[in-house]
């Protein structure tokens, strides 16, 4: 892939990747495709490693350790998944705490996104400080590491801002039943709490993984979503901005809305701003945003999901893609939710 060019995906032989001292060497198993790899795919976004035109893509990984150092953790068969992004080489204080999805300065790398070659190769290297070891009974399963490392942060993160007062939601709305809406509404349901999950479609597999959640599903829009009740906890997921708005101005008091969805700049929506600065203030009210990931989310990711039905998330992946057909993975389908390029 040539970022920055459209079109130019394709599958290559490469030189076999050389481990670094301490690195472990990871026979590939799987990557994630996602609405970021679409665009990069497209020629909207990324950016190659510093001296070369090529980067490869994938940050959704899943592999298998072949080889492993002495002391490194981790042994010949792990099933392990790539951290995505790179501290920046300042390091900003949050680099420097460990804290790379906060960075201050935007000089850190990403895998397969900003800089470093990505995890859609028959093999790759990884230091074992970004690797995390899953559960061997996760399989296939695996590959949904990193996208629920998104929303394992942004729970932490709205447990963490809800705490700074009495706090106990019960309700929460989750917009979006996408990848990322649908693993967010299954933590919520692994927290105890009333889940609602609001999407445009009524055909395909979202409804019925909604459900089987144990959540409720709706797709008449957002006015009919909170009728029930207005949210404690709203995730936003779509990027939509009069989502977005409406998800700022219908809270419950104290309530707590994470914006994870990113929006195409440049489209005016008319907002009462006086009326949303109002409710947020009396409201006691929180907005914020969540993005990227860090080790410890990593973690919390890899429990969560070894704490999930195996056989719903098998459902959530809803198509497996060969590696020679890899540009049937970048094509939206109906019925799709999360598609998986199988690399082996
Ligand atoms: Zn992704
Ligand atoms: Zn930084």
């Amino acid at each position: 892939m040539l970022p920055g060019t459209a079109g130019s995906l394709a599958v290559e032989e490469v030189d076999d990747p050389q481990p670094g001292p301490g690195e472990l060497l990871v026979d590939g198993l799987a990557v994630g495709v996602c609405g970021t790899d679409k665009e990069i795919a497209g020629g909207e976004y990324g950016w190659a490693p510093p001296g070369r035109r090529r980067l490869v893509l994938g940050h959704e990984s899943l592999g298998r350790v072949r080889q492993a150092p002495d002391g490194s953790g981790f042994e010949t068969g792990d099933l392990v998944v790539g951290v995505v992004r790179r501290p920046d080489p300042v390091p900003c204080g949050a680099c420097a705490h460990g804290a790379f999805d906060m960075c201050r300065n935007g000089r850190y790398t990403e895998r397969g996104i900003k800089q470093l070659d990505g995890y859609a190769s028959g093999s790759w290297c990884l230091a074992p400080d970004f690797a995390v070891r899953l559960s061997p009974d996760l399989g296939n399963a695996g590959v949904l590491v990193e996208p629920t490392s998104v929303v394992a942060k942004a729970w932490d993160e709205i447990e963490r801002i809800g705490s700074r007062s009495w706090f106990e939601p019960e309700r929460v709305l989750v917009t979006g039943a996408g990848p990322i809406g649908l693993l967010a509404a299954m933590l919520g349901r692994q927290r105890g709490l009333e889940v609602h999950v609001l999407d445009q479609v009524r055909n395909g597999p979202k409804p019925g993984l909604v459900a089987d959640l144990g959540a409720t599903y709706h797709c008449d829009g957002f006015d009919a979503a909170v009728a029930g009740g207005r949210p404690d906890v709203v995730i936003e997921a779509t990027g939509v901005a009069p989502l977005v708005v409406a998800a700022m101005a219908n809270t419950a008091s104290y309530g707590i809305v994470c914006l994870t969805g990113v929006s195409t700049p440049g489209r005016s929506v008319s907002v009462d701003a006086g009326g949303l600065n109002r409710s947020i203030v009396l409201e006691n009210d929180v907005v914020f945003g969540s993005v990227n990931a860090n080790l410890r989310h990593y973690g919390l990711a890899a429990d969560a999901l070894a704490a999930a039905d195996p056989a719903w998330l098998a459902r959530l992946v809803s198509r497996r893609v060969p590696l020679e057909s890899f540009a049937e993975a970048f094509e939206s389908r109906d019925g799709d939710v999360k598609v998986v390029l199988d690399l082996q």
